[in-house]
């Protein structure tokens, strides 16, 4: 044997004698810990790591924290998943992972000196099943990204044992039915003691509803088996309310506030001990996603503009444009407009989005006038509530003026369903707005209920007919008959007509045959970048030979 070979032998079994002490020193700490060495590979776990983690010993040693959290232990580990495993490096100082000084393994042992190996360890902790309120929230935010189910536990006789037997009763009693909710609960799930006759369970993870109720009803039975408190036995009696993540909320105080009301509706339901929470709307849903991060995209202008082009069927000569609103988040993704404005629309920043809108608008067909490219209007989408913010109005005007635009090149489009729910002030507002001579389109018709009569009641200039009214126009003769009638009243009272959502060239047809004159869709043109529409009109000005 080499002298190396000599000393790395030495070092080797010096290493393994300070492993077991370290192990034996371990089983010590009153808490669910684990040691790995300086590669992540676990050397020695206590017996609470074991059961906690629902693993053998004899199966930890030698496996990696990576294999851990792969083994779905991640949402047990105290700290930082990700810093355990994607980085061993030492994190700062957050729990999790860290370096393990012998001292603080020593310190916390309170006992046994064991030889120490200089080399980095890792001390790697999983959190108790019993936490405190700010760590379920905490746990919600940071690790039931993939599902998550909270149950809203209520122990139903205290009043009645308080009555009785008096508080300590009670708080025996529910210290009882929290130690078997701690044996009942599956091993990746926490709980806390939540007011005075209340128990919160959080368990990780996406259930269907099925597996759900399975669960919760068997967590009830094996809470309720008879307990005796102050030698009286006392059979428990709990109702729980559930609610669930993502369908409910992300953050905990939505779920919190899902699985209560789900508790209450218990208390309305004479025979249910369990409900879950009916699954919130996904408006709802949408504005607790988005609401934020949409603030944040429009205050730092992250917003963008597509413009699609409106033709005129026969010549294909682009007349005018309709602003679309686009939003990429950086996060999130792309998100539908029909969404986003939606939660812009519940959450009052409909205002300073269309402003925004507006101005970046503006500032493109003046951009585009100076470069001598023919765009007659564009068209700007407006919601009614945009139209009752008193500022609107001025702030419209002031734009215009600011890019020396005259209002016979915007056109404001309002959709039927908007116009339908119009307040007599909104009406009166468009009205003058019309005098001044903006021009005003209906949006969207066909998808309300109103009649054509309607299209006459207000000053519109436009009507652009739903896709959906004109989807099968080249073979379905009752669209065939109901657009002629709509061109009809439109020729008739001075209003153009634009159909929208022409996806094929036989549709165009006979849109054409039935006299229809302007159209928007994927066939004729898609939503363009500026610049995009920008080459479109040079290309109109001066056709490719
Ligand atoms: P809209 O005003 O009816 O806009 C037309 C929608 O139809 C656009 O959807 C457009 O991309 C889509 N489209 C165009 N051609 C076709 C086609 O051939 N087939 C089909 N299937 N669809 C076609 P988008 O961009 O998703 O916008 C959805 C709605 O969001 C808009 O409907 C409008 O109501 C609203 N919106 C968009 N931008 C704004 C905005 O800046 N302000 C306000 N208030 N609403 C906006
Ligand atoms: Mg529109
Ligand atoms: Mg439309």
């Amino acid at each position: 044997m080499t002298r190396e070979e000599r000393e790395s032998d030495a070092g080797g079994m010096a290493a393994a004698a300070a492993t077991a002490a370290l192990g034996g020193l371990l089983q010590r700490i009153e808490r669910p810990v684990a040691l790995a060495d300086g590669r992540g590979v676990i050397v020695a776990a206590n017996e609470l790591f074991r059961r906690r983690a629902g693993q053998e010993l004899a199966e930890l040693g030698g496996r990696t924290m990576q294999e851990l959290c792969a083994a779905d232990v991640t949402p047990l580990l105290k700290g930082t998943a990700a810093a355990l495993s994607s980085d061993l490096t030492p994190p700062r100082g957050d729990g999790s992972g860290i370096p393990l000084s012998l001292s603080r393994l020593e310190a916390s042992a309170a006992g046994g000196s064991p030889a120490a190996p200089e080399q980095a360890w890792f001390l790697l902790e999983l959190l108790d099943q019993r936490v405190t309120l700010a760590d379920l929230d905490e746990l919600v935010a940071a690790r039931c990204g993939n599902g998550a189910v909270l149950l809203h536990l209520e122990v139903l006789q205290l009043d009645l044992v308080r009555g009785r037997l008096g508080i300590a009763a009670c708080e025996a009693l529910i210290e009882e039915i929290a130690h078997r909710l701690e044996a009942a609960l599956p091993p990746q799930g926490f709980f806390t003691r939540h007011g005075g006759d209340r128990l919160l369970a959080l368990v990780p993870g996406s259930l269907e509803i099925d597996a759900v109720r399975a669960m919760a009803g068997e967590l009830l039975s094996s809470l309720e088996a008879p307990t005796t408190v102050l030698e009286h036995v006392i059979e428990p009696s709990l109702n729980v309310g559930i609610s669930r993540c993502p369908e409910d909320g992300r953050e905990f105080a939505a779920l919190l506030d899902a699985a209560t009301r789900a508790l209450e509706e218990t208390h309305r339901q004479p025979f249910s001990s369990c409900c879950i929470a009916a699954p919130v709307e996904r408006s709802v849903q949408l504005q607790e996603l988005l609401a934020r991060p949409l603030a944040m995209a429009i205050e730092q202008e992250q917003l963008e503009l597509a413009y699609q082009p409106i033709i005129e069927l026969e010549t294909g000569r682009v007349v005018a444009a309709e602003v679309l609103c686009r939003w990429d988040d950086p996060v999130l993704g792309r998100q539908s407009p029909a969404d986003f404005i939606d939660v812009a629309e519940a959450t009052a920043q409909i205002s300073s989005l269309g402003r925004w809108v507006m101005e970046r608008a503006f500032e493109a067909l003046h951009r585009w006038e100076d470069a001598g490219l023919d765009l007659e209007r564009i068209c700007v989408n407006v919601s009614p509530l945009q139209v009752q913010d008193p500022a609107w109005g001025s702030d419209l005007l002031l734009a215009l003026e600011r890019h020396r635009l005259t209002p016979d090149r915007i056109v404001l489009e309002l959709t039927e369903g908007s116009i339908l729910e119009m307040s007599s002030h909104v009406a009166n507002q468009l009205r003058d707005l019309r005098r001044q001579g903006f021009h005003l389109a209906m949006d969207d018709f066909g998808t309300g209920y109103s009649g054509l009569q309607r299209l006459t009641e207000l000053p519109f200039s436009e009507v652009k007919i739903d896709r959906s009214l004109i989807s099968a126009i080249d073979y379905d003769q009752l669209q065939q008959a109901m657009l002629s009638a709509v061109i009809r009243l439109g020729d008739s009272n001075g209003i153009r007509v634009v159909v929208e959502g022409v996806e094929r060239s036989r549709q165009r047809q006979m849109l054409l045959s039935l006299g229809c004159r302007h159209g928007q869709g994927y066939q004729l043109a898609a939503p363009l970048s500026d610049l995009e529409l920008e080459a479109l009109l040079q290309n109109q000005i001066a056709p490719a030979a």
